[in-house]
């Protein structure tokens, strides 16, 4: 007989966007002729970078020809792409991360939820709270977790984050295996401090933990003090894994690139507490499970990192990064305190109120979509995320309805 994963049915029924989607088709549905604005899910909206097009274009062409057609690539990636990233993004930073510790992929949600099958089932797993749905969800699925109960997991220990610890989770009160870190943060647009970072890394090593770093919005980051990626930290290629994406730095979302850090000298343990280095088993996993990005993708990728695809990329942040400007100040200007939108796409913002209900009320009053707090865990409860991916006229529209609507 075939049996099902019954860890699926313990995964709560609505998923936020859906439930997001669900309550604007049915304002839409009765009010047809309302410009609804939506500043809710995380997707970009400029175009490519045009050095990525026109690498592209060139890749697509080397495809036509029987002298330069490829055909499978490497796995892990091409090493161009592979050491294009090592220099730009690592060494040129002054961190020690080589090519070979670079896995290119196809997304970084794929790969947070995949790097789970290198470790064992039973693990004690801390989660921030408000946290990006995929690292629950995922553990879920994989039976790492107990029944939900109150919107809540049995067996994962939350990391409560709030106003008063700007949104940056303090070390937990018991021993955690396996922590997963996003800065910048979605949904906060918070950012962790050298200091911070330091302090989990410590953590880290003390307790023979890992950290997951996702760094998915690192090109956002203008305060030249906070770290852009976690081997910033000393100590830090010993206990982290990190993962970036081409989705948010470049316009990537639709287009598909991204890649996971694994040092050669991080590790995880048997029973008897030997250690294993977790590089050569990514690599099997990676080898065995995945057949590479796509060429072309993988030639548009290279060229963020050329000195017009830098300059390119820079401008597209910057762009978003105004957008931010231009909500924070109106939503300051009302009367709310926020977090985020200075180094970070994401404004979280205080509504100290139901956030479902907030979100109703902009809707319907507003025909502004964002995205309520309580759909990234409990203490997303009375905020709201307002998304800056949108052009700077939807954003300035969506302003200015706001003012009306919340004075
Ligand atoms: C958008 C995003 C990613 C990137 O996902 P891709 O699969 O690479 O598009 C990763 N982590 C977080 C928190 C994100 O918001």
């Amino acid at each position: 007989m075939i049996r099902v994963n019954e860890n699926y049915s313990k995964l709560q029924s609505s998923y936020l966007f859906s439930e997001i989607v669900r309550r604007v088709k049915a304002y839409q549905a009765d009010h047809a002729e309302k410009k609804i604005i939506r500043l809710g899910i995380g997707d970009v909206t400029e175009p490519l970078p045009p050095a990525c097009i026109e690498a592209m274009h060139k890749a697509v062409d080397e495809m036509a020809q029987r002298t330069t057609f490829r055909g499978y690539g490497p796995e892990q990636g091409y090493p161009f792409l592979r050491e294009a990233i090592a220099q730009n993004d690592f060494q040129a930073r002054g961190t020690q991360i080589e090519a070979d510790e670079i896995f290119v992929s196809d997304g970084s949600k794929c790969d947070t939820a995949n790097i789970q099958e290198l470790f064992g089932d039973k693990l004690t797993i801390a989660i921030p709270d408000p946290v990006y749905p995929v690292y629950v969800d995922t553990n879920v699925m994989a039976g790492r977790t107990g029944k939900n109960t109150k919107g809540r997991y049995k067996g994962l220990v939350y990391l409560e984050t709030s106003e008063a610890n700007g949104f940056v989770p303090a070390l937990p009160e018991q021993p955690v295996d396996l922590i997963y870190l996003c800065f910048p943060n979605n949904p906060t647009g918070a950012t962790a401090t050298r200091n911070q970072l330091a302090a989990w890394v410590k953590y880290a090593r003390e307790n023979k933990a890992l950290i997951l770093f996702d760094a998915a919005y690192e090109a956002f980051i203008r305060d030249p003090t906070i770290p852009h990626s976690i081997y910033e930290i000393e100590g830090a290629r010993d206990v982290a894994i990190e993962f970036r994406s081409f989705s948010k730095t470049a316009g990537f979302t639709g287009t598909r690139c991204a890649f996971t850090v694994v040092p050669k000298t991080v590790v995880a343990y048997t029973k008897k507490g030997e250690a294993v280095p977790l590089n050569p088993m990514w690599n099997r996993r990676h080898t065995t499970k995945f057949n590479g990005v796509a060429y072309p993708v993988q030639r548009a990728a290279e060229a963020v990192y050329s000195e017009e695809g830098k300059t390119q990329t820079r401008a597209l942040t910057d762009f978003y990064l105004g957008n931010a400007a231009i909500i924070r100040s109106t939503l300051a200007e009302l009367g709310y305190s926020m977090t985020g939108g200075e180094n970070s796409p994401y404004i979280w913002v205080n509504v100290g109120k139901d956030s479902w209900k907030f979100f109703d009320k902009l809707l319907k009053r507003a025909q502004v979509v964002t995205t309520p707090g309580a759909g990234f865990g409990r203490c997303g409860q009375g905020f709201i995320r307002i998304s800056a991916f949108n052009s700077r006229e939807n954003v300035e529209e969506a302003m200015k309805r706001l003012r009306k609507v919340l004075k």
